[in-house]
């Protein structure tokens, strides 16, 4: 079972995905890996410094190093897993490219979901869980750890495309997606995480 978190800086994607990892071991079900894109691998991880700590990439350039990251992503830790069995935890995954790469820089949405398709070979989660927070919540508690706190109106502009087109992408298969309010504690969103992928489980 393939479960993806999506959201903004800030949501708490990393906190749920671990407390989702440990509320499904306490359950017994074996072996839960827990991944993240960019830099789930150890080949993600020298794209994930590329794209995240030297010179801002071209747009394009950025959009091809996170679907690099993927690819590999899929072929040497997602894909295996999930064919011995495990359940996938994925903080982030192709959703993140089409709200960053295409909603917020502006690249033409058909061809980042074509790009995403070739590189994961068609692997789509059994469920995404899209974490949402209004962009100024999340830059106070990312500003809290050390990353940018002043949003000017430019930054906010993005950061509502890129949340928009998470909202979107949840309402246009809800069957697949659950939305949930994350500026809540994190044992309140937990609670409807975990209900979320125990119905997953059950069916
Ligand atoms: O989620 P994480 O902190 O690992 O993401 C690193 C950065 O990369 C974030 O600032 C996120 O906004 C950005 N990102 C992006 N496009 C993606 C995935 C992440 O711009 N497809």
């Amino acid at each position: 079972v393939f479960v993806a978190f999506e959201g903004a800086d800030g949501s708490g994607k990393s906190t749920q995905a671990s407390l989702l990892a440990e509320h499904l071991r306490s359950r017994g079900l074996g072996p839960v890996t827990v991944t993240r894109e960019p830099g789930g691998t150890e080949a993600g991880r020298a794209m994930r410094s590329v794209l995240l700590d030297g010179e801002g990439v071209a747009a394009r350039s950025e959009a091809l190093l996170f679907a690099a990251d993927r690819a590999h992503h899929v072929a040497a830790l997602v894909g295996p897993a999930l064919e011995r069995g495990e359940v996938v935890i994925t903080d982030r995954y192709i959703d993140s490219s089409l709200s960053y790469q295409a909603a917020g820089r502006e690249l033409p949405r058909d061809e980042i979901a074509q790009l995403s398709r070739w590189a994961t070979e068609g692997l789509v989660p059994h469920l995404t869980i899209v974490l949402d927070i209004d962009p100024q919540t999340a830059a106070a508690r990312t500003a809290s750890r050390g990353e940018q706190n002043h949003l000017d109106s430019a930054d906010i502009e993005f950061r509502r495309r890129v949340r928009e087109s998470f909202l979107d992408l949840a309402a246009k298969e809800p069957s697949r997606y659950i939305v949930i309010d994350a500026d809540r504690t994190a044992a309140q969103i937990a609670a409807d995480v975990h209900a979320a992928v125990d119905r997953l489980l059950s069916t």
